[in-house]
């Protein structure tokens, strides 16, 4: 594609994975709205990380549990860029404790399943209406849709299983909007993270270490980087797997592998 004045809205992108997706992005020139919740520094951060690394960031505060919130997100991308090219859904949480399946609450569930799937669901619904409007007025042309999951999507946690079940959610987030977009040229991917380092994860190093770097939990013996993240959500906005959609794609050092 010749144009280059590209726009993805990432959301949680003031740390971890979203900032990993936003500087990958901004290398090759993207303009990257950065959405957090409440860090405003680490947001600021990320900004001028995208401009030095050869982008452009507008921030945009915006909770993603809230409809409202993520109808201004929308807004404020429309009115000061006018564009949507890609939505990288990233934002998500863990719940606040680990609480054994038998004993957590539903304030736990419902916050949990809010960020993590009824948030991505309505702003998805938002943009791809958006895209489709743009589309068809030529504004721009295969947009594309990025919903990170995660490995919980199918591997039992049974102390954070708001958190699993949100991320299987995601699995089928991803088939819906992948067949309901494909007739506007609007491709949906999912990325499934492993075990990668970022604040989200740093409350169980200690216990991951030797697991992955001594007992090989991942063939690949290292932790996952939010460049690896980054990587992939790139390959996607250079539009190399143009015929596919719906796919997984498995970011996890081979975890997901049945071994013997
Ligand atoms: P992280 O380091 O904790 O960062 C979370 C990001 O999400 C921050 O930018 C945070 O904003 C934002 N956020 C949290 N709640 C939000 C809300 N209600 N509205 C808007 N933004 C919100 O997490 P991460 O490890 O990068 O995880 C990113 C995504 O990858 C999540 O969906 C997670 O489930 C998934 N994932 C992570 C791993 C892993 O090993 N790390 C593995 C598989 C999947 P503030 O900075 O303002 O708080």
């Amino acid at each position: 594609m010749s144009d280059t004045n590209w726009v993805a809205i990432v959301t949680g992108s003031s740390r971890g994975i979203g900032r990993g997706i936003a500087l990958a992005l901004a290398a090759r020139g993207w303009r990257i709205v950065i959405n957090y919740h409440s860090n405003s520094s680490a947001a600021e951060q990320t900004r001028q990380d995208v401009i030095e690394a050869g982008g452009d960031g507008l921030l945009v505060q915006a909770d993603i549990a809230d409809i409202d919130s993520l109808n201004r997100l929308v807004d404020r991308t429309l009115s000061h860029f006018g564009r949507v090219d890609m939505l990288a859904n990233n934002a998500g949480i863990a719940p606040r404790q680990r609480l054994d399946i038998l004993d957590t609450n539903p304030e736990s569930y419902d916050e949990v399943m809010a960020v993590n799937l009824r948030g991505p669901f309505f702003l998805t619904q938002r943009v791809a209406n958006e895209m489709i409007r743009l589309v068809k007025e030529g504004e721009i042309e295969r947009p594309k849709v990025v919903n990170i999951g995660s490995i919980s999507a199918y591997t039992s946690s049974t102390s954070r299983a708001e958190y699993c079940v949100s991320k299987a959610g995601v699995g089928m987030m991803t088939a819906l909007w992948a067949d309901r977009l494909a007739e506007y040229g609007i491709n949906v991917y999912e990325i499934r993270p492993g075990i990668i380092a970022t604040d989200l994860t740093a409350v169980v190093k200690e216990k991951y270490d030797p697991l992955i770097l001594e007992q090989g939990l991942t063939p690949i013996r290292r932790w996952g980087l939010p460049e690896d993240i980054g990587k992939a959500v790139a390959a996607i906005a250079d539009d190399l797997l143009p015929f596919s959609t719906g796919e997984v794609i498995n970011v996890d050092g081979g975890f997901h592998l049945h071994r013997l």
